[in-house]
């Protein structure tokens, strides 16, 4: 059976959480086939995550250059093109993030294979991949299938698989040069700048208190700030409340906000789209309080309880005053 390739996704130095995702879905599929897992790692000289990505895979092949420490769209899609061409991998993954939304539709139309894009999860029928993705903000899951094709190229949502080690690799590492005729640059890698992570970091508290579109009014966001205050806890937010400049952007969960990975996670008047909890899945205890039963945090909260936030914020208080 032809390899599965992972594209592994890095930052300064360090593998992207994704790329463990991405292989781990990988480690899943190839027992399903018995196909084997090949990583691509396009990165600067000796990247130190290489040996950490052979634990996860049969095979690593490394295309290392200074020119590729950054990601570097033409330069990694010339690359991409030229192997998936020479080993026409059955499935090739890569996260739905910036490298894959840039990636994926741009291999396949250099490539011919058919690409779906944020999928949640990928599916083998009758030797055929079929994928699944989130529909109407999450409310609605999508099977879908591919034209018939040698090859099938799948960006996979962040967060929707775990990042845990699969089985016991020790991939072999190859390294290739960087293949000759690449095109010219055309979108450089400038600097890194690191978003500001204000006065709290949301992503190293223990207990996060975090607050949604439910609180209804600017003024009602200091009740609960009152309550992570009084239980020790740091409060932050779903998007719509960075969006109403009720808090600052360094309170958002999510993926257009922070990941984080708390203890306690509290939900309060927060719905629970797809672009929220993706930045829970670190969490240990998810308490959600939501006024509407149906409410999707409901899937992924440990407990719940369905009633109005203030009522629930003013009991919580009371008894932690006493
Ligand atoms: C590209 C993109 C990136 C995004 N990134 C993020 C992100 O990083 N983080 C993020 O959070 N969102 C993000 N979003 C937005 C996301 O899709 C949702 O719109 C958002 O998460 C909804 O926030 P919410 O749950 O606070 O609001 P809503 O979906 O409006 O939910 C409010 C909830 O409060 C409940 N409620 C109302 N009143 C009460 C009450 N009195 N008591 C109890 N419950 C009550 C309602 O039943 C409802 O479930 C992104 C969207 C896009 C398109």
């Amino acid at each position: 059976m032809a390899d599965i390739f992972v594209i592994v996704e890095h930052r300064q130095g360090e593998a992207r959480e994704i790329s463990f995702q991405a292989l781990w879905k990988a480690n899943d599929l190839s027992k399903k086939m018995n196909a084997p897992v090949t990583a691509i790692v396009m990165g600067g000289k000796e990247e130190p995550f290489v040996p950490e990505i052979a634990s996860r895979a049969d095979k690593v092949i490394v295309i290392e250059n200074e020119s590729l420490r950054n990601f570097t769209p033409d330069l990694y899609l010339g690359i991409l093109q030229s192997l998936i061409q020479e080993n026409r991998p059955f499935i090739t993954l890569v996260g739905h993030t910036p490298w894959g939304m840039d990636l994926g539709p741009s291999l396949s139309v250099r490539t011919g294979y058919p690409v779906a894009t944020d999928c949640v999860d990928v599916l083998i029928e009758n030797d055929r991949p079929k994928v699944v993705r989130q529909v109407y903000s999450g409310k609605l899951f999508q099977k879908m299938s591919f034209k018939e094709s040698e090859g099938y190229l799948i960006t996979l949502r962040a967060g929707a698989f775990p990042s845990d080690r699969a089985g016991q690799y020790k991939g072999e590492v190859i390294r290739k040069d960087v293949p000759a005729g690449l095109p010219e640059v055309r979108r450089q890698f400038v600097a890194f700048e690191e978003s500001s992570a204000g006065a709290i970091d949301i992503t190293q508290a223990d207990l996060l208190v975090s607050v949604g579109r439910g609180i209804c009014e600017q003024e009602n966001v200091a009740l609960v700030q009152e309550l992570a205050d009084l239980m020790g806890g740091v409060l932050s937010c779903s998007r719509p409340v960075v969006d109403k400049n009720w808090l600052p952007k360094f309170h958002q969960v999510g993926t257009s906000g922070k990941s984080v990975k708390p203890k306690v996670y509290f939900a309060l008047g927060i719905s629970g789209a797809f672009q929220h909890v993706a930045g829970i899945t670190g969490a240990g205890t998810i308490i959600a309080v939501n006024k509407d039963k149906k409410a999707p945090i409901f899937r992924v909260a440990h407990y719940g309880v369905v009633d109005d936030l203030f009522k629930v914020v003013e009991a919580l208080k009371g008894k932690l005053k006493k």
